[in-house]
């Protein structure tokens, strides 16, 4: 079995800004030696063996530190070793997710061409965003990578925006929404802040805001974005809810009954199975001395997807499992004295997010099951949603 998606980190913990409450990087935006490259070899082996096992399709994505200090023949040397090795037919896709400093016009020429799915951090208008997203010298970013957004759009690059939510924009749910309709922003997906790094996975979780904090956001953030049933941005989410709603796999792991195999790669090709583990504990081998196979055989694999399905009784006798799948494991870490212990950090946002939109929700996802003329399970049917009910008691209601 192969991995359904690789995720590279790029140039390691190399990072040209230095947001405070990053989670991975450590330089503080100071970039003394050389950066931290993925080697040739190393490359081209795992993509050799992603594209000979491929079923059609092939998924890579680019992180960070950040990525674009890799430099642009690097991502051109990726793009024709993908495209050498490709069976015919085969769809490949390239997500890349940058802090937006360092875009310009080749840049989003190249993304454009290859079809890149650029992922921008920025954490709302300018006097929120430079409060964290500093350069090295502790200036604000907020024009840099404004700069680099409108790089993105007259290239026609797809792109999305990636908001970190922390104490200086949780309480401003509506001034967010406000400024995503303002620059024509589309595709946002938040990010409750953390504040452990992803290196330590046995400290208890930490958080910069509380779940009643982001609770409020959410449902604020959520009114907005409804519109009587017309929403116009894209809020990861409310989508991956909405998914749901209409019958379908949410694309988020957060909101999956189990945590997706995609493998997390250091630059020097250490694996490992998620983002926020990387840690020698949760360590499957390396890209450049195994087969990807073979650190997809690692019995760290059911270690690690054995927690995610280790429901609290809290968690297991919830109303809205069925949306919520007991949420991130490593948000549980720590939780054992909280209102519902064993559960998720921010279970209690998610569970006044459900009760306030669930109505509304259901509503929208009836109408486009209609408008696609996908036909509503019978009312003594289990209800499409996943809860296990009959429809009749649950979105049929
Ligand atoms: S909302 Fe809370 S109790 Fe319900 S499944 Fe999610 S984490 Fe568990
Ligand atoms: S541990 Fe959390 S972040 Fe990692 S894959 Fe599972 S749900 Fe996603």
């Amino acid at each position: 079995m192969l991995p359904t998606s690789i995720m590279w980190k790029t140039v390691s913990e190399d990072c040209n800004l230095a947001c405070d409450y990053c989670y991975y990087s450590s330089c503080q935006g100071q970039l003394t030696g050389k950066i931290r490259m993925i080697e040739d070899d190393l490359l081209q082996k795992v993509i050799i063996q992603m594209m000979g096992g491929s079923q059609g399709s092939v998924s890579f994505a680019w992180q960070g530190g950040e990525p674009l200090l890799s430099g642009l023949p690097f991502f051109e040397r990726v793009v024709q070793l993908q495209s050498y090795y490709a069976p015919p037919n085969t769809l490949i896709s390239n997500a890349l997710q940058t802090n937006g400093t360092l875009l310009n016009a080749k840049w989003a020429e190249f993304f454009r061409k290859y079809s890149f799915l650029i992922g921008v951090s920025v954490d709302g208008p300018e006097h929120i965003h430079n409060k964290r997203r500093k350069t090295g010298s502790g200036a604000g970013s907020y024009a840099l990578v404004m700069k680099g957004i409108e790089e993105l759009r007259r290239a026609k690059v797809d792109f999305n925006v990636l908001m970190v939510i922390h104490e200086d924009n949780v309480e401003k749910a509506g001034v967010l929404m406000e400024w995503l309709e303002q620059e024509q922003i589309d595709y946002v997906q938040f990010i409750p802040c953390m504040d452990f790094r992803s290196q330590e996975v046995s400290a208890a979780g930490k958080y910069l805001i509380t779940p009643e904090q982001y609770g409020r956001f959410l449902c604020e953030a959520f009114d907005i974005w409804y519109r009587e049933g017309t929403p116009r941005i894209s809020v990861r989410f409310f989508d991956n809810w909405l998914q749901r709603l209409v019958g379908q796999e949410p694309e988020a792991c957060i909101f999956r009954e189990e945590c997706p195999s995609i493998l997390i790669l250091e630059q020097n090709g250490d694996a490992y199975p998620c983002d926020f583990y990387i840690h020698d504990d949760y360590k499957l081998g390396n890209a450049g001395l195994e087969s990807l196979e073979s650190l997809m055989n690692s019995p760290i694999w059911n270690t690690f997807h054995a927690q995610k399905r280790q429901l609290s009784n809290h968690c297991m006798n919830c109303e809205y499992l069925h949306y919520c799948h007991g949420g991130c494991p490593r948000n549980r870490v720590g939780q054992q004295q909280s209102e519902s212990p064993d559960c998720d950090y921010f279970c209690e946002s998610y569970r006044m997010l459900y009760a306030h939109g669930e109505q509304r929700m259901r509503k929208l996802a009836k109408s486009i099951l209609k408008r696609h003329q996908i036909s509503f399970p019978g009312r003594n049917e289990r209800c499409i949603c996943g809860s296990g009910r009959k429809a009749k008691l649950c979105c049929a209601r």
